[in-house]
Parts: structure tokens; C-alpha cells; sequence
């Protein structure tokens, strides 16, 4: 069943609009897979395609464009909303899970302002496969279960074909949902807000003495649990303004976001953010940084000590899941976890050496602990590495297979690096969608070595730059 409870239950928190048509739409891709996981009786057909072209919409849905404000960059903006995207509603799977579906690059709406409100293919095509990518990994992410594009030529740094990304996700409100209502006092919806999400998201929250606070420590759990997966698989953002930072801790907005290669802890790959506030290395302190402003907007509803403390939580939480990952990646079991210091000296070798942060994690899951040391003469500092395999075989486990089995479950050999996301727009571009199918099929299965996705399992050539991308898309 589709359903709109956001639109019905808080309607002053954005507005309605109906879809812009866009001309001549074409199917780029479905996602079968995830419509087997929402249940949802549809294909790639001429009646969806008009959905995802703004011609139509199912019965239920009441679209809406929502308001929310955020910090860019570190700077208070209260002008933000979606300006071009459209909370379409819910559908309501059989088993009783809603799904909310938002169509991005839907047209203008009031909070466009200077923006035509459109989407262009090639981001779409990078947000389809980004958020699909991390999903992969076992990764928090918002989900791309749709993407048709258009005859119709947008406008960014040079003219682009238009399309539109069904974005699904269990909860399309951000932490700039919050700080706009605070920022204009409106106190009663602001309480109507925190009700809704905790309701409909944190319901373990509502039995508490205090359901504000205690969603406030889900949301930092959360939280870190998402960056743990950025940091351990690395993912850079580039953009983690609040307005992009989801209330329910769902990797959120796909932009210019990179999958590292070389392992380069200051790495930043957003042209547009010279400073390099948003670099890999910085985004567990800029969570941090965006929790303390939506603990502020929360301030209103209870004693701000209780919600300040809350926030406090960060490192630790972050700390946990962060090492929980490594430990598993590098063949650590819970009953006998390998030492953080150790985990971290791991990283930092390979940054010191410049190497690629996704192969010898897969190399290593190759080889049984005893031939570890063998890979020595691929490092510059011998003895370093030498040192390290040492230390790592007298913490680990010597079952071998269970640790193989472990490792290669969860080192990957198709990561959506930049270089993969280039070929496959490319193409695109020319309307050859054949390379898009093949890595997308790549990206669900992340840990498999299949001969026909070869070229996904390939780091860029040594002398590649590497990718500079722009917000605008
Ligand atoms: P983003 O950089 O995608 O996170 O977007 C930041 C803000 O700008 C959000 O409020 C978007 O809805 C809005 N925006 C981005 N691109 C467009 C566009 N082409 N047309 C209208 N609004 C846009
Ligand atoms: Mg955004």
C-alpha cells in the first residue's frame, strides 16, 4: 500500500508540489533486488516510467517538498528545502515496513531558488551506484531503487541530459529538519517533529524518562555506526553539511563523494572545499561537530546538560564500531580482537607507503596467516611491515579457514571507485547502459571474484590523477 504519513502528519514541514513532467523519459535502471526486499509488486514498465517521469504517481502518495535549513561549510543557511526532489510517500510492505520514496530531480519548488530543479544522469548514475555500493559493503545507506533519464538538456558546467533517481530510504529527515524549526521558535512543531521521528524511527526511545535525550543517544549511535563504515571501508563524503546528515544515521545526499584508492588520510576530492573541512580523516570530527548543532536545536524540548552529555558518547560509540570493523576486516575474532593500536599501525602503513587502501586488505584475506610475511618485498619499509605481521600472528587465531572465510566475507574486490563511475557514465552518455548493469551487478555482490567483472576489480593505473569532483550536479 503507497501512504503519505509524512505529508499527513506533519504538513507544515514543507510544501506541496506536484512533479514537473520531463520530456521523452527512458529507462536507465531498475533495481530488482530491492524491490524483492520492499516487496513491491512493480517492474521497469512503461507506468512506472511515468512516475519517474512526473506524469504519474500511485495511488496514495501526496508529494511533498520538504523544508528543512542546515550548516554548509561551518555557515548557519536557513534557505534550504528540497529544491529539487519530492517526498513522493511511503509504500507500506506486507510485513509491515515502510519504505519512503523521493524523487530526485522532480522539478522546481519553492526552496529551488536560483536552481532549475533538476537532476543530471551523471550524478544519478554516481548516486545510484555509490549508495548501492555501501549498502553492499553492509553499510547504513539510503537506497537507489530507480533511474530514467530524459531527453531533456540541463545546464551544469556544460549541457547534460536530465533524469530522475528514486531515492528510497526509511527516513528522509535530516538534522536540518530540526535546526530550522528551532531557528524559528517554533517550538510546538518542533516537539510535533521529535514525536514523529521517534515514533515512527526510534519507538525503543518512547518508553524512556526522557524520549528526547534517549533518541538523541540513538541518533549518535547511529551516527558513528555509519562514519565507522566510511572510515573502515573508505568512503569520503565530501559533503557533510547538516542538511546532509540523516536523522536515522543513513549514509545521505550523494554528491562528490570518492571511494579512496591511494591511502591518503587527508584525501579530499570536492574541488569546491579548499580547506579540506570534509577530507576522509576529518569526517568522525565533523560528525561530532554536526551533532553538537542538532543537539543545540533540540535544546527547546529539555535541560541542554542531558543532551550535551548525550553528544559526549560520540567517541566511544564511534570507537566501537569503528574497531569492530577493522578487527573483522583483518581476520580479528570478538572473542580475541586484535588491539586497536595494532589495527591503527595497519592503516598507517599503508599510508605511509601510499598504497591502495582496498587491495592488500583482499590480499591478505587470500593467504593464510603463515604466508603474511611473504608479502614484505611490496613495502618500502620491510621491517615495518615484517614487525607488524608479527605482532598481528600472535594475537589472531590461528584457524585459518574460519578466518579466510571471515576475511573474504568482508574485504571487497569491486569497490565503486571513481575511475569504475567514469567508464560506466561514459558510456551512458553514448545510451550504452551495458557497463552501468555490469558494475551495479558487481557492487551487490562486493566480495565475489567473478571473471566477467575483472575491470571492476581493478585500482587505477599508478600515473592516474586522482578524481576532482564538483558539487553541481
Ligand atoms: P545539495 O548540494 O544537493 O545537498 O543541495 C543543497 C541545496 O540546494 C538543497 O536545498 C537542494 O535542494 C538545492 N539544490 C541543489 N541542486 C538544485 C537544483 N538543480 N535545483 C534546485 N535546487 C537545488
Ligand atoms: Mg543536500
Amino acid at each position: 500500500m503507497f501512504t503519505s504519513r509524512f505529508a499527513t502528519e506533519l504538513p507544515n514541514n514543507g510544501s506541496r508540489v506536484m512533479p514537473t513532467p520531463l520530456a521523452q523519459p527512458y529507462w536507465v535502471c531498475w533495481n530488482q533486488a530491492l524491490a524483492d526486499t520492499m516487496q513491491l509488486p512493480l517492474v521497469a514498465n512503461a507506468q512506472v516510467l511515468g512516475v519517474m517521469s512526473g506524469t504519474a504517481l500511485f495511488q496514495g502518495h501526496d508529494p511533498i517538498a520538504q523544508k528543512y535549513a542546515g550548516h554548509q561549510f561551518g555557515g548557519w543557511n536557513p534557505g534550504l528545502g528540497d529544491g529539487r526532489g519530492l517526498l513522493l510517500g511511503e509504500w507500506l510492505d506486507p510485513a509491515g515496513v515502510y519504505w519512503e520514496m523521493h524523487l530526485k530531480g522532480a522539478g522546481k519548488t519553492p526552496y529551488s531558488r536560483f536552481g532549475d530543479g533538476r537532476a543530471v544522469l551523471r550524478s544519478s548514475i554516481r548516486e545510484f551506484l555509490g549508495s548501492e555500493a555501501l549498502h553492499g559493503l553492509g553499510a547504513p545507506s539510503t537506497r537507489a531503487l530507480a533511474l530514467a533519464g530524459s531527453s531533456e538538456q540541463v545546464y551544469r558546467e556544460t549541457l547534460e541530459s536530465g533524469a530522475t533517481l528514486m531515492r528510497v530510504a526509511s527516513s528522509h529527515i535530516r538534522f536540518g529538519h530540526f535546526e530550522w524549526l528551532a531557528y524559528c521558535q517554533e517550538v510546538d512543531q518542533l516537539k510535533a517533529l521529535t514525536a514523529f521521528t521517534i515514533k515512527h524511527h526510534f519507538p525503543g526511545c518512547q518508553g524512556s524518562d526522557n524520549p528526547t535525550v534517549s533518541f538523541l543517544h540513538a541518533v549518535v549511535d547511529q551516527t558513528a555506526r555509519m562514519i565507522a563504515y566510511w572510515m573502515a571501508y573508505g568512503f569520503v563524503h565530501g559533503v557533510m553539511n547538516t542538511d546532509n546528515m540523516s536523522i536515522v544515521g543513513e549514509t545521505f545526499d550523494y554528491g562528490p563523494y570518492a571511494f579512496l584508492d591511494e591511502t591518503r588520510p587527508n584525501a579530499v576530492y570536492n574541488h569546491t572545499d579548499a580547506e579540506g573541512r570534509y577530507a576522509f580523516n576529518q569526517q568522525p570530527s565533523v560528525a561530532l561537530w554536526n551533532l553538537q548543532r542538532l543537539a543545540q536545536a533540540l535544546a527547546p524540548l529539555t535541560e541542554p546538560q542531558l543532551l550535551a552529555a548525550a553528544v559526549t558518547d560520540f567517541d566511544k560509540c564511534y570507537r566501537q564500531h569503528y574497531y569492530h570493523l577493522l578487527n573483522q576486516r583483518l581476520g580479528g575474532t570478538p572473542e580475541r580482537p586484535i588491539a586497536p593500536a595494532l589495527l591503527d599501525e595497519w592503516l598507517a602503513l599503508l599510508a605511509a607507503e601510499g598504497q591502495d587502501f582496498h587491495i592488500f586488505f583482499r590480499r591478505l584475506a587470500n593467504l593464510p596467516l603463515s604466508a603474511w610475511p611473504g608479502l614484505e618485498d611490496d613495502f618500502i619499509d620491510a621491517p615495518r611491515y615484517t614487525d607488524w605481521c608479527r605482532r598481528i600472528l600472535e594475537q589472531t587465531e590461528a584457524n585459518d579457514v574460519q578466518r579466510q572465510h571471515q576475511m573474504l566475507g568482508c574485504n571487497p574486490v569491486t569497490v565503486a571507485r571513481s575511475h569504475h563511475l567514469q567508464t560506466v557514465i561514459a558510456a551512458a552518455q553514448l545510451g550504452d547502459f551495458g557497463p552501468l548493469e555490469s558494475l551495479f551487478a558487481a557492487l551487490q555482490e562486493p566480495f565475489s571474484e567473478r571473471t566477467e567483472w575483472r575491470e571492476w576489480h581493478q585500482a587505477p593505473a599508478a600515473a592516474a590523477p586522482p578524481p576532482n569532483l564538483s558539487c553541481s550536479s
